[in-house]
């Protein structure tokens, strides 16, 4: 057997976590080796994820805009219609551009790739078996387990990625299903159920929970429903699934949804958007003793070290929320540490954002949060129907909250629904991670005529002193 290449850092996975973790580290000069089975580079977010469901957000949109909106503006335009094979044309070649990228930069940085599937075999030691089933051995000073998430399934309920689905099929279809029924109604099952209720499919979101998008500000949440509704999107909330049911044959599949004590939904497609379950298995964990927390994540301590020496975790396979710009963070931070640098990911203040339309955004505490922790604060609420801009581009649905300690003014959490909020939330996360109160945010300028200037008016409205409302 040939003698294991040695390179410092191997880390497995090339999702968002791995891939930056892994430019990060080529940075600060490490040896850097990155292990990934899928050919194209990105994880799920580049490939299955983040990426084309941006793409495919953005297409209903507009298609959308062209039926119903643009006439408004004067724009008159007969005849639109869906080329449902030209818009997933278009996702494949967005996700192609942001795939190729990063191998770009993998050559830029120097990293190497290895094709296949990683798996810990013993001290520091990471066998690669690659699609010909050939191995290759490595070792590492430090290995890095960045391996993400899987789509998490429900009892009950078996996915055959063709009528019960999960987003990765959901992304893909080449024609519109004349219903859909969504189970979840978290950031998938939103924003994939915006995207094919906007190109004609009628959409029922069946939620376990009495409300839309847990942990997000309840108030918000409740706004968010009442204009999805208005869209169009049917809700069964408080709805505990019981089971999904296949019946009949080929293209006249349909699938019946049970939920416990009411009437069962039933649509062409099912798509399963419960949640997501860090990528555990295959990984050679148990051979090498890496333990787990009590929710079946790597535990890891504040260096992202596992109870193994020199095996490293970070991204979704670890605490915090699972999402792309958090796993970034962490392989960031990983590198840094590495390195001797004394650097921190706040995980107080991982935005959140859903794409849907309006968007919804999110840093720091929600109301409830402060309510439950007998938080004195005070609180500014600022629509986007008052400003200037927001009329001008005919989005006026929505409004900026911002939540300020009582005493000290110190903003603790700002939540936004309306046009652009996963942009404009950006603001508030800087601010926030320089500890600035609302009268910082007040007293800064925002450009006339912007979206911006919501936030700004709403940090005015903490304090009562609101302008143009
Ligand atoms: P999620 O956690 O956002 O939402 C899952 C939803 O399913 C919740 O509302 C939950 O209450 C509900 N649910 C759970 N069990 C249920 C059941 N038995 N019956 C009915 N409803 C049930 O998860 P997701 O939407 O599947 O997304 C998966 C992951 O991907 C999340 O961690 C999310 O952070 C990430 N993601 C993020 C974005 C974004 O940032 N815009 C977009 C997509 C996915």
């Amino acid at each position: 057997m040939a003698a294991p290449v040695q390179h410092d850092v191997v880390i497995i996975g090339a999702g968002p976590g791995g891939y930056v973790a892994a430019i990060r580290g080529a940075q600060l000069g490490f040896d850097v080796a990155v292990v990934e089975r899928e050919v194209a580079l990105g994880g799920t977010c580049l490939r299955v994820g983040c990426i084309p469901s941006k793409a495919l957000l953005e297409s209903s949109h507009r298609y959308q805009e062209a039926k119903e909106t643009l006439g408004e503006h004067g724009v008159l335009v007969d005849g639109v219609r869906a080329d449902l094979t030209a818009m997933q044309a278009r996702r494949a070649n967005v996700v192609k551009q942001n795939t190729d990228g990063i191998e770009y930069l993998f050559k830029k940085n120097k990293v190497t790739r290895y094709l296949g599937d990683g798996k810990l075999t013993g001290d520091r030691a990471v066998s690669v078996t690659a699609p010909d089933g050939s191995v290759t051995e490595l070792v590492a000073e430090h290995v890095v387990l960045a391996t993400g998430s899987e789509v998490a399934t429900l009892k009950g309920v078996e996915l055959d990625a063709e009528v019960v689905v999960s987003s990765t099929e959901a992304l893909e279809w080449d024609a519109v299903p004349a219903s859909l029924v969504v189970i979840g109604a978290g950031y998938i099952g939103l924003e994939l159920g915006s995207v094919w209720s906007r190109l004609g499919a009628k959409v029922t979101v069946v939620e376990y929970l009495d409300r839309i998008l847990p942990g997000m500000d309840s108030e918000v949440a409740r706004e968010a429903l009442r204009v999805f509704k208005q869209q169009g999107l049917e809700f069964e909330l408080g709805a505990r699934v019981t089971g999904v049911s296949v019946t009949g044959k080929g293209a006249k599949r349909t699938a019946s949804v049970a939920i416990d004590g009411r009437e069962p939904v039933v649509g062409e497609k099912v798509l399963v958007a419960v949640g997501r379950r860090p990528a555990t298995s295959g990984l050679g964990l148990e051979d090498v003793g890496v333990a787990l927390d009590d929710r079946g994540r790597v535990a890891v301590d504040e260096d992202f070290r596992t109870n193994v020496a020199g095996v490293y975790a970070i991204g979704d396979l670890i605490h915090g929320p699972m999402l792309a710009h958090k796993a970034e963070e962490d392989g960031v931070v990983l590198m840094e540490r590495l390195a001797g640098q004394a650097s921190a990911v706040h995980y107080a203040l991982v935005p959140g954002v859903a794409y849907t339309e309006p968007e919804i955004a999110s840093v720091g505490q929600t109301e409830d949060q402060l309510k439950d922790g007998g938080v004195a604060y005070r609180k500014g609420v600022f629509p986007f129907s008052a400003n200037g801009r927001a009329r001008a581009i005919g989005s006026t649905q929505g409004r900026v909250k911002i939540l300020a300690d009582a005493t000290t003014d110190r903003v603790l959490g700002v939540h936004i629904i309306g046009p652009r909020a996963g942009d404009l939330i950006a603001e508030a996360v800087a601010a926030m991670t320089f500890g600035a109160s609302s009268e910082d945010i007040a007293r800064t300028f925002h450009a006339h005529p912007t979206l911006s200037e919501v936030v700004k008016e709403a940090a005015l409205a903490v304090d009562g002193r609101a302008i143009h409302i």
